[in-house]
């Protein structure tokens, strides 16, 4: 399933580019068009989710693609220091995109709490 006009479904269809790290049957890894951090990469599942909030008990293994995605990007991206794995769900959460992802930040001291 996906949303033709959801730009993280555009992504994963290729039809607008991005720098792909990580695809499987299920997930895909790009890197964030705006860094926050020295490595800053978008973990997203291929079919279209909107949020956390609309997550089943039909995407546990989905969910579980993507966790185990963000340590095996750990591994790749040489993140050895430690990283953060953050999900922004609705307008509070500063949620701007409407396609589930997590954002994988590493490569310098994370700070808490976040802004
Ligand atoms: P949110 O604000 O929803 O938590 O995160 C959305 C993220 O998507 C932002 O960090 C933003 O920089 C990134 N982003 C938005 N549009 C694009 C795009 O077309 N390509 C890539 N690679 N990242 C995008
Ligand atoms: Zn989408």
């Amino acid at each position: 399933m996906s949303d033709t006009a959801c730009v993280f479904c555009k992504i994963a269809s290729r039809e607008i580019p991005a720098e792909i790290l990580h695809v499987t049957e299920t997930v895909m890894a790009f890197r964030d068009l705006n860094p926050q951090a020295p490595t800053h990469l978008l973990l997203i599942p291929r079919e279209h989710i909107e949020s956390l909030e609309q997550v089943t008990d039909a995407h546990a293994g989905v969910l579980a693609d993507l966790v185990q995605a963000a340590t095996h990007l750990a591994k790749t991206e040489g993140l050895d220091e430690g990283w953060r794995l953050v999900s922004n769900v609705g307008p509070a959460g500063g949620q701007t995109v409407y396609h589930l992802h997590f954002h994988m930040l590493g490569g310098r001291q994370m700070t808490w709490p976040p802004g």
